[in-house]
């Protein structure tokens, strides 16, 4: 569990969403179990799942198998409208970006690094995409560089 974000990217296989075209990573059923809500939760059936991460998409998980989940269904259905950064500790996308403006990111970004170092992150069930939001912290960076000039 406290591994999640060591080996989250390394093992991604990945597929086209059947609805938006964006490239989707693979995750697992325990965080599909964990993300979607009840009774919706009663009727997923097994199988190789992918998280489709764009805000504009209604679908959050698609299975190789033609099964398909809405970003409706998830508990984070809220949070990924709002465009929450990090799941595990509470972050919004506008509140970093404001952040990185002002040169007050870096120490957002390290007690996002230091708790998930010992292990008290839990993206595994609270990011819909499993995986770890540090990834998305740096993306975000970049953009914001490219902006900046
Ligand atoms: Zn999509």
């Amino acid at each position: 569990m406290s591994n999640c974000c060591a080996t989250g990217a390394l093992n991604a296989a990945t597929q086209a969403c059947p609805e938006c075209g964006t490239v989707c990573k693979s995750v697992e059923m325990r965080t599909l179990y964990q993300q979607v809500k009840f009774p919706e939760n009663q009727h997923i059936t097994s199988g190789s799942y992918y998280f489709c991460p764009a805000e504009q998409c209604s679908i959050a998980y698609f299975s190789s198998a033609g099964n398909r989940i809405p970003k409706a269904h998830l508990r984070s259905y809220q949070e990924i409208r709002q465009g929450k950064l990090c799941y595990c500790f509470d972050i919004d996308t506008d509140l970093y970006l404001s952040a990185l403006r002002v040169n007050r990111a870096e120490s957002i970004k390290e007690f996002v690094i230091q708790r998930t170092k010992v292990g008290e992150c839990a993206c595994e069930s609270r990011n819909p995409s499993g995986r770890c939001c540090l990834a998305e912290f740096k993306r975000l960076e970049k953009e914001q560089g490219k902006t900046a000039g």
